[in-house]
């Protein structure tokens, strides 16, 4: 294997998810939902399957989604885009992030994330051959410090509503880190996957909508957790045309297009009226709640967004994971395996609380019978 690849190993979701279908202990360890999204919106995929759209898509996107994004992108941010030449869709939001780094940094350049962060942005920085900078997210209220560049600084990555920390930044945080990006001359690429699980009345702000961020920012989203279809990996990334460019230009040699059915039925779906994004948060708000709630004998903090919350387990969080699908039937994720500072999160165990209010239920009970 080559070194680049050290160290990679198996993913923890992977590992996780076979130790909960080994010992049958309810999973919310890997985050997706236990619910199938909206009906009109797996019947628009039956519906592309039968009507025949099931060759290669275009390069760039199936034309209806690239519209349907610039549409979406209009309606919640007021953002204008092109769908020719400034919307390009990928195989889930992964995707999308692999082929930004690799078409947006040079071997040796820094790539600087928030950290804990989701682990295919430092996989992806050390398979373009850059190397990952984490910028510490501090517990228990996971505020960042001063932003400071190092001499190679090249991109930021953003990720708010943040996995697995369930942040999401405010509007000052955001100024902060554009105020970084600009005085740098930095790149930032977002993963706003998680821009409509949002809480509480907050609101998920774009990091391109600030003054000055438009030119150089390169968003990316996908479906899987707007719509609950985590496995159709349908992405995009949207911005400035020359980044767009980029990102297509590695994309095309990564997996040229894919999943011709789910391209069509995310129009579909991202055409869905508001209230479907509004009542989807609150009933995952709802969950939240019940979840937070029945993990009352730790301490846990009411995530913003996402779908997850971290509770402080008051000991090391890791043996704690790995002993708990065998004392209590509980999948849970250590927190510190996002983290390069391990020892920075180490009590932090993060539940996904997007499953059915009767399995969280179940989970809670098993929770309060532990020793
Ligand atoms: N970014 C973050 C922060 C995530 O949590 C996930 C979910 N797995 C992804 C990206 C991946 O998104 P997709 O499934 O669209 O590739
Ligand atoms: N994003 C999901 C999580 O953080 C899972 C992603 C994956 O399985 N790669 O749990």
């Amino acid at each position: 294997i080559a070194s680049r690849l050290a160290g990679f190993g198996t993913t923890i979701f992977t590992e996780m998810s076979a130790l909960a279908e080994q010992t049958g202990a309810i999973n919310l360890g890997q985050g997706f939902p236990d619910e199938d999204g909206p009906r009109a919106v797996l019947e628009a995929a039956h519906a592309a399957i039968r009507d025949g759209h099931n060759q290669y898509a275009p390069l760039p996107g199936v034309p209806a989604l690239r519209e349907a994004i610039a549409e979406h992108q209009q309606r919640f941010y007021g953002i204008e885009l092109d769908p020719a030449t400034q919307v390009q869709v990928t195989m889930g939001a992964t995707e999308a992030i692999a082929a930004a780094i690799l078409a947006l940094a040079e071997p040796g350049d820094d790539v600087l994330a928030f950290d804990p962060s989701y682990d295919s942005y430092s996989a992806a920085a050390k398979m373009t051959g850059a190397n990952f900078v984490p910028i510490p997210l501090n517990p228990p209220d996971f505020t960042f410090d001063e932003l400071k560049a190092t001499p190679n600084a090249r991109i930021l990555l953003v990720n708010s509503p943040h996995n697995p920390t369930g942040r999401v930044f405010t509007r000052e945080e955001l100024q902060r880190i554009a105020d970084f990006v600009i005085e740098h001359d930095l790149i930032a690429i977002t993963d706003e996957v998680y821009e409509h699980l949002v809480f509480d009345g907050l609101e998920h702000i774009p990091l391109s909508t600030l003054p000055g961020m438009a030119e150089r920012t390169l968003s990316i989203s996908s479906l899987g957790k707007t719509f609950s279809v985590t496995g159709w990996k349908v992405g995009w990334a949207t911005g400035p045309a020359p980044l767009v460019a980029a990102v297509r230009t590695a994309k095309q040699f990564l997996t040229f297009a894919g999943a011709t059915p789910f391209q069509h039925a995310g129009a579909a779906a991202l055409r869905l009226p508001t209230h479907f994004y509004t009542d989807f948060a609150a009933e995952l708000q709802a969950k939240r709640d019940h979840l937070c709630d029945a993990l009352s004998q730790f301490t846990v903090a009411r995530p913003q967004g996402t779908y997850f919350a971290n509770v402080d387990v008051g000991a090391d969080a890791t043996e704690f994971a790995r002993e708990l699908p065998h004392r209590a039937g509980v999948v849970a994720i250590p927190t510190a395996v996002f983290s390069t500072d391990r020892e920075r999160l180490k009590p932090y165990l993060r539940f996904a609380f997007c499953k059915r209010l009767s399995v969280i239920d179940e989970a809670a009970a098993r929770l309060h019978a532990l020793e």
